[in-house]
């Protein structure tokens, strides 16, 4: 392949060298850019029928052992975690159901989860998937609007998935997709009646009859449909759909709920309960606080499934840190192991990263940033130094890194 002379030009569009961008010659002919792209669609097009191959039945794995390929890499949850194993459990099983005359149909078993930030919302839907080997993707419902409006349309979430198996249509048809911040496109009840709200409700609407299952028109890049695009049919009904979201300040709504309901408790022991319930009201969430927040009642039945994930405490954080099959201490370990140098933490330092975390409000996401922090300048130093075979970080040296950085500025937040 070459680019062409200045004579030459497009055998496909008969554009001339010199209104091309570019033109590339094979060996008795020239393709412009616009033919060239135009011919790469095609071919992506023509692949995803080739591709199209029968259903095999998908080996699903057995509630427990998918909670316990979870405990792995997933720190407490617990309960989410059985909740979710059962959920997807019976969400393949529906797949692999042969059609049957009693005209019992099990119903898909979409899953809603609600959890702070950083507490392992998209860490299960990947694990999980990733445990079935499925094809899977993660989409920020903030990015759509309704159709016809600026922004994406809901469709190119579908895009995304056939992006992430090659186009292969079969497969994604029983992929899991994972919706987040599903709580930022809630009924938006101050919005003024003469702006539209298409962002909000209006994605919601959007987003119902691609949880419930139905025949949806993809175009195969992502972004806004036009007219002259090949578009490739994808079917919902199999694909899983879990929805996360923070939901900051549902706790105010279950609390109220939940003190309201108190009142009418007689016995003392059940009155205790609800004061006890103080610290975490995630475990007494239901759908129709979720309501309340703003998720509209047709979205939610499509929901079924409600989960809640813990805050995080002192605990969890540190066994966040230390336990997980690729837990973070263990990745510094042999990061600095490659280089020769045995990385060994005291059991204060550890706490020190854990407190600094809480501290600063930064969640398990933030034990990442803390470490990179207090181990930039060995990682920067230890590799030109072959005298130097091992490194004990102890809290002074951790504490002077965190206090001397901008992270410290949070304090004042
Ligand atoms: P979110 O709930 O905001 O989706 P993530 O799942 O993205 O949070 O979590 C952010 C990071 O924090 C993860 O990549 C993981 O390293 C860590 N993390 C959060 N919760 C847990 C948990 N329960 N167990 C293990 N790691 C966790």
């Amino acid at each position: 392949m070459a680019k062409g002379r200045a004579q030459d030009f497009c055998n496909f569009c008969g554009k001339p060298k010199s209104e091309a961008l570019i033109l590339i010659s094979g060996l008795d002919a020239h393709i412009c850019e616009t033919c060239a792209e135009q011919a790469k669609i095609i071919a992506d097009e023509e692949l995803v029928r080739l591709k199209k191959k029968p259903t095999k039945r998908l080996k699903i794995s057995k509630p427990k052992a998918i909670k316990e390929a979870l405990d792995q890499y997933i720190i407490g949850q617990d309960e989410a975690k059985k909740a979710i194993a059962v959920a997807v459990y019976n969400h393949y099983k529906r797949l692999n159901q042969k059609v049957s005359d009693d005209e019992v149909e099990i119903e898909k078993s979409n899953i809603l989860v609600v959890g702070q930030t950083g507490t392992g919302k998209t860490l299960i839907a990947k694990t999980i998937a990733k445990q079935l080997d499925v094809p899977f993707t993660i989409v920020d419902a903030t990015t759509f609007t309704e159709a016809g409006y600026v922004g994406e349309d809901v469709e190119s979430i579908l895009s995304r998935l056939l992006q992430n198996c090659d186009f292969d249509v079969t497969q994604a048809e029983r992929g899991i997709v994972y919706i987040d911040e599903i709580d930022k496109i809630t009924r938006k009840s101050d919005n003024p009646s003469i702006t539209r709200d298409v962002g909000g409700e209006g994605v919601q609407q959007s987003l119902l009859k691609l949880l419930e299952g139905t025949e949806v028109l993809v175009p195969p890049h992502g972004g806004r449909k036009h007219p002259e695009q090949k578009l490739i049919k994808v079917d919902t009904k199999n694909i899983l759909f879990i929805c996360g979201g923070s939901f900051d300040g549902i706790e105010k709504i279950i609390a109220k709920r939940t003190k309201a309901a108190s009142l009418g408790f007689k016995k003392r022991e059940e009155h205790a309960e609800i004061e006890s319930i103080k610290d975490n009201f995630y475990p007494f969430i239901n759908h129709q606080d979720i309501k309340t927040f703003g998720l509209i009642p047709e979205l939610l039945g499509r929901l079924p499934v409600l989960v809640h994930l813990n805050p995080l405490d002192k605990t969890a954080l540190k066994s966040i840190l230390l336990e997980p099959k690729n837990a973070l201490i263990k990745q510094y370990k042999k990061l600095f192991a490659i280089e020769n140098i045995e990385l060994k933490i005291n059991d204060d330092a550890i706490d020190l990263i854990v407190e600094k975390a809480l501290e600063y409000k930064l969640g398990a996401r933030g034990l990442r940033t803390i470490c990179e922090i207090i181990f930039n300048e060995a990682m920067y130093d230890l590799p030109s130094d072959d005298s130097i075979h091992k490194f004990e970080l102890t809290r002074t040296y951790a504490e002077e890194k965190v206090n001397k950085s901008t992270i410290a500025n949070l304090k004042a937040v």
